[in-house]
């Protein structure tokens, strides 16, 4: 069942809109807008019925501050008041509010407008599910990871934390394709995607299809020895599938890593990491595959075997 947020000073109110709504939604009510805010910001929410004339914080003030927060800008928010003003609907309207309902409100009437916003909010839900999820393997795609690098640099940067890069490959894969068809490949690249996957599954953890065979890992607060300490239990887990291969370099498919550890300043650029755990993975490739190689900002190497 989705679920709808109201927020009304007014008890009679957030009845009326509850006995309306209940039977298809689950729904919470706030009677101030702090208590709004935090409960928007914790629930999982499909739509925000908000009041506008509320004693303290006004209803506009609510808006403003859900449209600017991460969490629950996408939310759809109806207005809801008893101020017959066009001036009060522009306001309302240009700060993002989806639609605005003046009371005394019909049921038939806010049920359909709530019912038609829901299922909008659902639909766009779906695409940016879609436009973000790589299909072969449900992890983040191409696009995603770029957005997403950006701003996990801009977070370590602003948070001086240190922020590591790892690009890794599977080994020989044109073999393992050649030996055993295209469809089987594509059933390794998601094995391994679900394998590593779940090795990144902290709040702030990015783990990416970055094209083909290719993946890339992006994640903060760890310093060069533990995140390549990280990444060779990574590197074991897969060869830990025990998926058979013709590869030489081990019976089963393994991949090659390389990465960097950096404490990022803000005239940094991101690209000149990225370049050298690009660096970093040719040198495992180099050096035998099915191998870790970590490097820091000053250039000091690990390197397994
Ligand atoms: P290396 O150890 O140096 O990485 O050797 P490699 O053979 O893995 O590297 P190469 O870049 O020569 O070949 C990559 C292969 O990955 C070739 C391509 O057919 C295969 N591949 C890329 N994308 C996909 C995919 O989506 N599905 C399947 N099944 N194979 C793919
Ligand atoms: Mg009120
Ligand atoms: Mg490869």
């Amino acid at each position: 069942m989705d679920k709808l947020l109201i927020i009304d000073d007014s008890a009679v109110q957030i009845e009326f809109l509850r006995s309306i709504l209940k039977e298809d939604y689950e729904i919470t009510a706030c009677q101030t807008a702090e208590d709004g805010l935090r409960a928007a910001k914790e629930g999982n929410f499909s739509l925000i019925l908000l009041d506008v004339v509320m004693p303290g914080t006004d209803g506009f003030t609510v808006l403003r501050e859900l449209k600017e927060t991460e969490l629950t800008r996408h939310v759809p928010v109806i207005m809801l008041t008893s101020l017959a003003d066009v001036q009060y609907e522009e306001r309302g309207l240009v700060l993002g509010a989806v639609d605005y309902v003046a009371k005394p409100f019909s049921p038939v009437i806010i049920k359909a407008r709530v019912h038609a916003h829901v299922q909008l909010y659902r639909y766009q839900m779906e695409f940016k599910k879609q436009a973000t999820i790589d299909e072969l393997t449900g992890v983040a795609n191409r696009r995603h990871y770029e957005q997403m690098s950006a701003a996990r640099w801009g977070e370590a940067i602003r948070f001086n934390l240190p922020l590591s890069i790892c690009m890794f490959d599977i080994d020989k894969f044109k073999v393992y394709n050649d030996t055993y068809g295209h469809p089987a490949g594509d059933h390794v690249i998601s094995s391994v995607a679900k394998t590593v996957s779940a090795h990144f599954q902290r709040a702030t953890d990015l783990f990416a299809r970055y094209g083909g065979e290719e993946f890339v890992a992006v994640f903060i607060g760890n310093d060069a020895q533990s995140a390549f300490d990280h990444m060779k239990a990574v590197r074991q887990a897969v060869e830990d599938l025990h998926i058979p291969c013709t590869s030489g370099i081990s019976p089963w498919v393994t991949i090659s890593a390389g990465g960097v550890s950096v404490l990022p300043k803000s005239e940094d650029r991101y690209e000149t990491f990225l370049k050298i755990s690009d660096t970093m993975l040719y040198d495992a490739k180099r050096f035998g595959r099915n191998m870790v190689v970590w490097s820091n900002e000053r250039g000091e190497q690990w390197r397994e075997k």
